[in-house]
């Protein structure tokens, strides 16, 4: 991979994207109120129109269309839908599925065997 003070390639910026998008699903209150599921529904929206890499953006807001709108009624609704999109892009390039009931010890708990401090 390229030296870190390089512009990003598509590979490193998807890393640092979903570093950003599941430990907003990590901070999202077990309770929302009405305003915060709103604006979180814009957020991914503009997110899936914004989003650097156009292909990936495309792809991201079909794969929603196609039944797959956000969902985010409360954290572990909302974590269990970004690991689905983020396996959805693993599937596509490839890539091993990610178990998606082990999203929170991945991006919130820590794992169970304390490796995480
Ligand atoms: P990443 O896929 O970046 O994952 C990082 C870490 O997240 C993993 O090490 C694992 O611990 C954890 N993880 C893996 N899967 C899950 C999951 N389902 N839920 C929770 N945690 C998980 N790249 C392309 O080449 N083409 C595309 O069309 C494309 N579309 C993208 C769309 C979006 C919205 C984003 C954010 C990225 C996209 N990418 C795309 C980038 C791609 O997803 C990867 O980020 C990139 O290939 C680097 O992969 P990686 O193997 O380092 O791990």
């Amino acid at each position: 991979s390229l030296p870190d003070d390089c512009p990003p390639d598509v590979e490193q910026l998807g890393r640092s994207t979903w570093t950003l998008l599941h430990s907003m699903t990590a901070n999202y209150p077990e309770r929302p109120s009405l305003t915060q599921q709103m604006e979180t529904k814009q957020f991914i929206s503009l997110f899936g129109k914004m989003y650097p890499c156009w292909v990936c953006a495309d792809d991201f807001r079909s794969w929603m269309k196609d039944g797959n709108e956000p969902r985010v009624s409360n954290r572990d609704e909302f974590g269990k839908w970004m690991c689905e999109a983020h396996n959805a892009v693993n599937v596509k390039l490839g890539k091993k599925e990610f178990d998606c009931n082990k999203w929170e010890e991945r991006w919130r708990t820590g794992w169970k065997d304390g490796r995480c401090g």
